[in-house]
């Protein structure tokens, strides 16, 4: 089989059940059609070749692509075109990857159902009516429908795990600083890490493989050496400790989705595990905390969009302060403008003590019930998410049932850990996601216990 074959499948897949899904913004077919040509001949007269040969890989659209439309799934930056590479892309280039094209999310990231997206809606494959998670919701639905092997995905407060979740795929989020933020389109940058979609897990070590490591164009970047992923996945977890806390099987989970996750923990105990109950106790804070520092991060991020230098420009302004007003005011869609305003208020003088400040030192606590845990046990393991996928439109009228779906993968982000979602069985034919969380650049830890039910 020849890259172009490769690249031919990927394409009639898409042609096939894009109509459904909707899981693209943009394709690349033209150049990943020279580009499938360019890899075969190198087959011919070079001996090395990348980690990902002729692999087709879909990319999230806040993740910048030279020459390749950029759009953040918003009108703001509906026509730009990026003149650089984010640093994955680069790497996915080195690695002899094939970019098939830009994915759908909810706006500037911003969502857990892709219905943000300023442009289309994506679809659920495993049931049309229903939304594939977010706001990486193009990613985790390309994925699933077979549309492309390798997808990468965003993660600020659960972006990769939920839809992974919602979709039955393997999505994680790395340690903050495992993966270069460069050219990431930036949300909340004390939260946002780029991560790999996969739909087995070793596919998604392979994929993490490529994008992880220093990157001096990104100071939040680690330089911790980057381990050999693929070779971590053993199968033995013999002797792992297992935390399991109760705060993560409590309310407001579903007797299904609770079942499924202490069935893979008799899974993991026949492989010779062990778990145990835990608490991490200020878990119920994490939701409050989040909203409010992603909110506050996120309004002085999205400053740049005014309208200047890139991107949409309102046509019908009389000067130049209305030409921002009007520029961010048709640009921008509601969640978007909801979120600025909710953290320009957290940040304003007079109140940020009281929010912005409180939040920090919450994080900081949030962050030692992790540490505290780690100092026994190998992983902390439960659902990724509350339920399965819900329904589409189910939650767009009320901002604050759809902020509780992320109750479970956001603290993760506050504390900086690693998390993946794994599929872990159905509830009425639809995908349950187990989430794995590790200690601090433990990656391969993750891989080797979610490699263990492959
Ligand atoms: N649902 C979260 C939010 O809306 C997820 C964001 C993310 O991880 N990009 O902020």
């Amino acid at each position: 089989i020849s890259v172009s074959d490769l690249v031919d499948e990927s394409f009639k897949r898409i042609h096939d059940v894009e109509e459904k899904v909707q899981a693209f913004l943009t394709l690349n077919e033209e150049q990943a059609r020279a580009k499938a040509k360019q890899l075969d001949e190198k087959l011919t007269t070079e001996k090395e070749f990348g980690l990902l040969f002729g692999m087709p890989i879909g990319i999230k659209d806040n993740i910048v692509t030279k020459g390749l439309r950029t759009t953040c799934a918003s009108k703001i930056l509906y026509n730009f075109d990026p003149i650089y590479d984010a640093t994955v892309v680069e790497r996915l280039n080195e690695a002899d990857a094939v970019t098939i094209g830009k994915l759908n999310m909810d706006e500037f990231a911003m969502g857990s159902s892709t219905e943000n997206s300023g442009f289309q809606l994506t679809r659920n494959p495993w049931d049309l009516e229903r939304v594939p998670g977010g706001s990486s919701g193009g990613s985790a639905a390309a994925v699933a429908a077979g549309e492309v092997p390798f997808a990468l995905g965003s993660d600020t407060g659960g972006s990769i795990r939920q839809p992974a979740a919602f979709c039955g795929v393997v999505g994680l989020k790395p340690t903050y600083g495992r993966v270069s933020r460069y050219g990431l389109v930036a949300f909340a940058s004390s939260l946002d890490q780029i991560g790999p979609i996969t739909r087995t897990v070793e596919d998604n070590a392979y994929l993490l493989q490529v994008i992880s490591g220093l990157d001096p164009m990104d100071s939040t970047s680690a330089n911790v050496d980057v381990p050999d992923y693929v070779s971590a996945l053993t199968g033995d977890i013999q002797g792992l400790k297992i935390a399991v806390p109760k705060e993560y099987l409590g309310e407001g989970v579903s007797e299904e989705v609770r079942q499924s996750v202490l069935q893979a923990l008799k899974v993991l105990e026949s492989l010779g595990a062990t778990w145990e109950e835990v608490s991490l106790p200020h878990s119920k804070y994490a939701l409050a905390t989040y909203y409010l520092l992603a909110s506050s991060e996120a309004s002085a991020n999205l400053a740049r969009f005014d309208g200047v230098r890139y991107g949409y420009r309102t046509d019908n302004a009389k000067n130049l302060m209305e030409m921002y007003k009007q520029t961010r005011s048709e640009g921008f869609g509601n969640e978007v403008k909801r979120r600025i305003m909710l953290g320009t208020f957290a940040l304003s003088s007079g109140y940020y003590d009281a929010y912005y400040k409180k939040a920090q030192k919450v994080r900081t606590l949030i962050k030692q019930d992790f540490e505290n845990v780690f100092e026994k046990y190998d992983v902390i393991i439960g659902p990724t998410t509350p339920t399965p996928a819900f329904k589409i439109g189910e939650k767009t009228s009320d901002p604050l049932t759809m902020y509780a779906n992320d109750i479970l993968t956001i603290p993760v982000n506050l504390a900086g850990v690693p998390g993946i979602s794994i599929p872990c069985g159905f509830v009425n034919g639809l995908p349950v996601g187990l989430q794995i969380i590790g200690k601090h650049f433990d990656e391969s830890t993750i891989y080797r216990v979610a490699h263990a039910f492959e």
